[in-house]
């Protein structure tokens, strides 16, 4: 079963080389999700916090199974969705101001900064700045402070994961 990353919402984009850029980030997405190299990674990961949950008013579990954690992603079950298990995600993406951070999420949106997004050639670190914030919206979780265990919760070693296999890829 192969996910789909689909952008639905592009707010504050304006220009046509924003929209280009959005679409560009999406299609290297959809090749890292479905690739070989991401899942290896995903299965093989020590992941260091595997708290997730699928709604805001459940406590977190551990995931222990890394099969678990794949399944997830690709299933695209968005936490309080009813949307279910449709192997789909849908990107609402919103460029902001005035934050140092590259972006952030609330509820299903991410904001990604504008200072970061007009950068240029960094399609691959938007990809896994979103990935990582996608992986919020479908429930998982780290620590807000730079805690040791935080650079392999599932979100940041997403990013990390996500970077390693474009950069070992021809694909850019
Ligand atoms: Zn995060």
């Amino acid at each position: 079963m192969r996910t789909k990353i689909v952008i639905k919402n592009l707010y504050k984009f304006k220009k046509a080389w924003q929209i280009g850029k959005a679409r560009r980030v999406s299609a290297l997405m959809n090749q890292v999700i479905n690739s070989n190299e991401f899942k290896n990674e995903v299965l093989e990961w020590k992941f260091s916090d595997r708290r997730y949950r699928h709604s805001s008013n459940e406590d977190y579990q551990e995931i222990s199974d890394n099969n678990k954690i794949l399944e997830i992603l690709m299933k695209g079950y968005e936490q309080n969705s009813n949307e279910g298990e449709d192997y789909t995600w849908v990107l609402n993406i919103k460029l902001g101001r005035l934050l140092r951070q590259v972006g952030r999420r609330e509820g299903d949106l991410i904001i990604t900064q504008n200072w970061f997004f007009k950068k240029p050639d960094n399609e691959i670190e938007i990809a896994a700045h979103w990935f990582h914030e996608y992986s919020h919206i479908l429930g998982f979780h780290h620590d807000y402070d730079s805690t040791e265990r935080r650079p392999d919760s599932v979100p940041y070693a997403l990013g990390t994961i996500v970077k390693k296999v474009l950069e070992n890829s021809n694909i850019m």
